[in-house]
């Protein structure tokens, strides 16, 4: 079957040449290919999969709700499952939070709440220009792509780098406090910077390389946009969802942004995306940012039933022993194993163990693939280990997950060079481009 998909599909594809497995079915933190070999999944659909796969209360909710005929497509007429979710996300989200926001529903991927986002702040500041920051990814339609920092997405044609000012991130100049040099490029007239909308930030820069902002960092940025009147977008589309511990990346640093974009886990694994909106700035007007399928009434469903988990805080709970146990296993690692160029950094359970070198990661990659265990890398060169195994793992599956990797890399030092390294006619294609992705 995988020479159907390599005749038929694009050139584009990516992850099927990196873990070069047919799959059929999935449970928990569990994907099984057709010849039954069963996985481990530390990737979890780089984040959208939270709750793990198939999990068990969507799947009952979307069972009962397709066989009771439920609207699978609605565009944005009121459904009962879209007016359910509404509240309920409100009320079990949003209102213990004392966070008062209304709610956009935009196309279902990401990268359309991104556009959703800095549209309206476009629109509220009457302003085109947006700063991003240093080893942004904010996803790959135009508006977003622009905001979107590697190299690797962009085109020399593609047009899409307009009105756009990439700052840096907390770290990218190692101890110097880069929120000295955003404020300086707003505040001196001859800075070359036009007077920007808005910032958008991630919390931590998950495809950017598992790089962590600290909340004094994220602090400073917050107080600069209300010095300088720009609104403050957080992209927590891959750090929602209580990967990073609360239910939002930012909570822990206590500010307020006036733009939230968030997709991923929201369904559960169905595609629904959206933006948190201030109330003061929501001033769009009917159907100026619109979309077929936006608000999916299957994702809804899902969705709705997932919201139970932060009911109270067993999940938060069990999510930090988890962040403990990946941590306290990754710093072993560096010791046992007598590196002390690898870095370690994350929260909750969005971790990164920098190997340094992407060559040498996309060897662990495809060394854990074989012993059962999926995982991906990001950075810039693919050169950090990305630890996302869904939320819901159980102890022993974690423990498992973590024995196959401390074996891909112990058999990955001890033979540095792999075949399909060497061996073209072994080779996966372009490595370098495969650590690019979602
Ligand atoms: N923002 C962030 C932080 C992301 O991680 C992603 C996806 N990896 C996106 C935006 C784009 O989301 P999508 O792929 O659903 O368009």
């Amino acid at each position: 079957m995988l020479d159907i998909i390599a005749s038929l599909e694009s050139e584009v594809r990516s992850y099927v040449r990196k873990f070069p497995a047919v799959f059929r079915s999935a449970e928990g933190a569990w994907i099984t290919d057709i010849e039954g070999q069963r996985y481990l999944d530390f990737f979890a659909g780089a984040g959208t999969l939270n709750y793990g796969h198939n999990n068990p209360l969507a799947r009952q909710a979307l069972l009962d709700y397709i066989a009771a005929n439920g609207i699978q497509h609605s565009l944005d007429l009121a459904t009962e499952a879209k007016a359910l979710f509404l509240r309920d996300f409100h009320e079990i989200i949003l209102q213990p939070r004392d966070l008062d926001y209304k709610i956009q529903m935009t196309g279902p991927t990401g990268t359309n709440a991104v556009e959703a986002a800095i549209k309206l702040a476009r629109k509220v500041k009457q302003r085109s220009h947006v700063i991003a920051f240093t080893g942004a990814y904010h996803g790959n339609t135009l508006g977003a792509l622009a905001l979107t920092a590697d190299r690797h997405y962009h085109h020399p044609f593609s047009g899409a780098a307009m009105n756009v000012t990439h700052l840096p991130y907390d770290g990218f100049l190692g101890d110097f406090e880069t929120t000295k040099l955003l404020e300086k490029m707003l505040s001196h007239a001859g800075s070359g910077l036009p007077q920007p909308a808005a910032v958008i930030v991630e919390t931590i820069q998950a495809q950017g390389g598992i790089n962590v902002a600290s909340p004094q960092w994220l602090r400073r940025v917050e107080a600069i946009c209300r010095r300088y009147d720009l609104l403050l977008i957080v992209d927590d589309i891959q750090t929602g969802n209580g990967r990073t511990g609360d239910f939002f990346s930012f909570e822990q640093s206590g500010i307020r942004p006036d733009l939230v974009c968030l997709s991923k886990s929201l369904g559960g694994g169905m595609p629904l995306a959206m933006v948190l909106i201030d109330p003061k700035i929501d001033s769009w007007k009917p159907a100026e940012h619109t979309g077929t399928f936006r608000g999916n009434n299957l994702a809804f469903v899902a969705g709705r039933a997932l919201l139970s988990y932060w009911r109270d805080r067993s999940l938060a709970t069990s999510i930090a022993a988890h962040s403990r146990i990946i941590q306290d296993t990754l710093e072993q690692w560096k010791t046992q194993w007598n590196q002390p160029q690898w870095r370690l950094r994350g929260r909750g359970m969005l971790w990164g163990l920098d190997l340094v070198d992407g060559a040498f990661a996309s060897e662990v990659v495809r060394r854990a693939f074989d012993a059962g265990l999926i995982i991906e890398t990001s950075g810039i060169d693919g050169e950090v280990l990305k630890f996302l195994p869904p939320l819901t793992i159980t102890h022993d599956d974690l423990q498992t997950g973590l024995a196959r990797l401390g074996e891909a890399l112990a058999a990955s030092i001890r033979h540095p060079i792999a075949p399909w390294l060497t061996d073209p006619s072994l080779s996966l294609g372009a490595t370098s481009a495969l650590s690019h992705d979602a």
